[in-house]
């Protein structure tokens, strides 16, 4: 039997250790793919710190959640076929392909209309069962593979979670041509989700965040405005670009006790606050509020397996581009996190095994 390399989280808070396991063999549906690039995503942090900060100082556990350890962390992966079950077909071994790792029981009502991502029993990879920071990882179903051809795979490895997570908010955000969208937040999924919107509103696009590396990096990608919050109050700066109204929607992909109050008070009447970003605490509702300037407030997490699809062809039209600043090696996979935990990373970092 093959034996690989991969980092494991066996507790949370201390470092991942780089272990020789054994290699999975796939069978029946399953693939094995050799890892080219690993997405290192603010979400690991979380699972490494082991959890998130929920209200009144409650430390919501992600144990609590389902997750256990030890556990090879890793949702963006990227690389190429090296073995297959005996029931996959439309593959080849050698192949590149993305891996979908949002991964359902497939039968409660979610996963029945194609939203795996928020299925009531989830078994996402890299996250309820090994992922991709190893050499090798096991896919359930070449059903979660995108075909990628020569598109490049560190690249590609953000569109299953950073990319793909902008990819649904942006939509439930549905902003027409000329309104105002506020984008939270200019990091990984932040500036994927100016790229999308770019590519598929015609909406005038501010960004906000504490970084001015962040914002210009932003505003190469065609953010429209850049607001450090740092600095300045980003509501007023918001109601300021909007003519006093406010934005028609705000996206935030922070979603702190700081960030959603500013979010909730930068919105216009009918305005829609779509919240995604896991940094915790809580906030105070205004609730007349609610009903008398008539806003939406929804959570978006991730994204379906249709949309993974729809994204890797813009992103093989040149419409969008991924960011990746930084490559680690396996072994380098601590220091990885630790650059993103102090905010070192413009947009993604990828671990190449
Ligand atoms: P990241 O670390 O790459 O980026 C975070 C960005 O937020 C940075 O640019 C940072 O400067 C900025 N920021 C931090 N505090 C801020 C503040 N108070 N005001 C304005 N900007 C601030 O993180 P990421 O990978 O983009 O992930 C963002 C969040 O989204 C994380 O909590 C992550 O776990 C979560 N996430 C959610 C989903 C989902 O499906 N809902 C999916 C993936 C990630």
């Amino acid at each position: 039997m093959w034996r690989m390399k991969a980092a494991r989280i066996n507790k949370t808070k201390e470092p991942l250790k780089v272990e020789d396991i054994a290699t999975p063999k796939p069978s029946g549906e399953q693939v094995l793919v050799k890892v080219d690039s690993a997405g290192v995503c603010h979400s690991d942090l979380h699972l490494w710190e082991g959890g998130y900060a929920g209200p009144q100082g409650v430390f919501m556990k992600v144990e609590d959640r389902g997750v256990k350890f030890p556990l090879t962390p890793g949702h963006e992966v990227a690389g190429s076929i090296v073995e297959m079950g005996d029931k996959v077909t439309g593959y080849s071994k050698g192949e590149k392909v993305l891996v979908y790792p949002w991964i359902g029981d497939g039968v409660c009502p979610a996963c029945k209309a194609g939203e795996e991502n928020l299925c009531d029993s989830p078994r996402s990879l890299g996250v309820y069962q090994d992922g991709g920071y190893g050499e090798y990882a096991l896919v359930p179903s070449y059903k979660y593979l995108v075909k990628l051809g020569d598109y490049d795979t560190a690249a590609a490895a953000s569109l299953a979670c950073s990319g793909l997570t902008a990819f649904t908010a942006v939509k439930k955000a549905a902003v027409k041509d000329g309104e105002t969208l506020v984008i939270i937040g200019a990091g990984g999924l932040g500036l994927m989700a100016v790229q999308i919107a770019k590519a598929i509103t015609g909406a005038k696009i501010a960004v906000v965040d504490i970084d001015d590396k962040k914002l210009d990096e932003a505003k190469k990608l065609g953010a429209d405005i850049a607001v450090n919050s740092g600095k300045g109050d980003p509501v007023q700066g918001v109601k300021d670009a909007t003519k006093g109204l406010g934005a028609e929607a705000v996206i935030d992909f922070v979603n702190n006790a700081k960030t959603a109050p500013n979010s909730f008070n930068m919105l216009r009447k009918r305005g829609k606050l779509v919240m995604v970003g896991l940094f915790g605490g809580s906030m105070e509702l205004n609730l007349p509020l609610i009903p008398l300037r008539a806003f939406t407030l929804t959570g978006a997490y991730t994204g379906k397996y249709s949309d993974l699809v729809e994204l890797v062809e813009l992103a093989k039209k040149g419409k969008i581009q991924s960011v990746v600043s930084r490559r680690f090696k396996l072994d380098e996979v601590n220091a990885a996190l630790e650059e993103l935990k102090s905010g070192k990373i413009i947009g993604r970092a990828v671990i190449n095994p």
